[in-house]
């Protein structure tokens, strides 16, 4: 593991070089997409010509590219702060709109990040981006939980970091089944959150804390 997803504060030397995110999505064919959308208008019995709805395939194009299209990689910045070593740090209330993949529907995940820092503590907004820009594509909620947790353990350079994640299904609240209450969730917890049931339950009670007063 390196530190090359950390830019250095100041006074710090220089961070590696940075490596390529994992998976950087292809840029959104805008026009085809519009002319699909068009097809897809036709093909669903409308007349895509009507006045509604002749603008609808440019709009409905420009919203696919600016939702799969994530800001770019930016390099979290990391604080050492030795004197915060060993303490549990849990950042929640993070919330992302991800598209699921078997249904192209959207799904709302809500987010909380634990880890144990060893001396290098990341800026707390870092965990929101990288949130972000692991939803921002056609996910499921178990690898989005897993791809977080992959990355913040890239960027704090520790195995020791957990993610817990209660995701609202419009697949499920919408279509099929329609239970609009029915909440999933997943949790992927490395390093000490696994080995230290004391510690994975810490996380687990300020995490539930969190959503039933939320
Ligand atoms: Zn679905």
């Amino acid at each position: 593991m390196t530190h090359a997803l950390c830019s250095p504060a100041a006074g710090e030397s220089p961070a590696l070089p940075e490596q390529p995110s994992p998976a950087q999505p292809t840029p959104v064919d805008t026009e085809r997409v519009a002319d699909l959308v068009r097809q897809l208008l036709s093909a669903l019995g409308e007349d895509p010509d009507r006045e509604g709805l002749a603008g609808t395939p440019a709009r409905v194009a420009a919203w696919y590219r600016d939702f799969l299209s994530p800001a770019s990689v930016v390099a979290p910045t990391c604080f050492t702060e030795k004197p915060l070593s060993g303490q549990l740090i849990v950042v929640g209330g993070m919330s992302v709109w991800a598209l699921c993949e078997h249904h192209m529907l959207p799904m709302n995940l809500e987010v909380a990040v634990g880890y144990v820092p060893l001396g290098k503590v990341v800026g707390l907004s870092k965990f929101g981006r990288i949130a972000q820009r692991y939803a921002g594509r056609l996910q499921v909620q178990e690898r989005f939980t897993r791809e977080v947790a992959e990355e913040i353990s890239r960027v704090i350079d520790s195995q020791d970091v957990a993610v817990a994640v209660r995701g609202t299904h419009l697949c499920m609240s919408m279509r099929g089944v329609r239970m609009e209450p029915a909440r999933t969730s997943t949790l992927q917890a490395g390093g000490r959150f696994e080995s230290d049931p004391i510690l994975s339950q810490q996380f687990l009670t300020l995490v539930t804390n969190q959503w039933k007063t939320a």
